[in-house]
């Protein structure tokens, strides 16, 4: 069954690319380009993972996993965080929010598809 990737990120280039990268790999993709347009996107339509970037105005990655995994339904949903900050206190934040990984931008396609099948399938 296909599943749905929602990617959060407010750069279009980000955006595209990592959409680019998943639909060819047979995914379906929904987009948002802050946290308020991902819950909105998260709620209207559901999704199977969630790829988020975490620098972001209006509302920030952080703050759009915790409101995620504050909801009963949405306490196993994979969240992977796609971020351009590499340090361990970011990493951390990260996971304290409710992030199940980390990748620190730019990812190649191999390690967005590697990391997105993996928390699929401990999902
Ligand atoms: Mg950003």
């Amino acid at each position: 069954m296909t599943k749905t990737i929602l990617i959060v990120d407010d750069s279009n280039f980000v955006r595209n690319y990592h959409a680019y990268i998943l639909e060819q790999a047979a995914f379906h993709v929904i987009t948002a380009v802050d946290g308020s347009d991902g819950l909105e996107k998260l709620y209207r339509n559901g999704c199977d993972l969630v790829l988020t970037d975490v620098n972001m105005s209006n509302m920030d990655g952080y703050e759009f996993i915790r409101r995620v995994r504050s909801d009963q339904q949405y306490t196993a949903l994979p969240i992977i965080i796609v971020s351009t900050e590499s340090e361990a206190k970011d990493k951390t934040k990260g996971f304290e929010a409710g992030a199940n990984l980390y990748l620190v931008k730019p990812c190649t396609p191999e390690t967005i598809l590697e990391n997105v099948r993996m928390a699929l399938l401990a999902a």
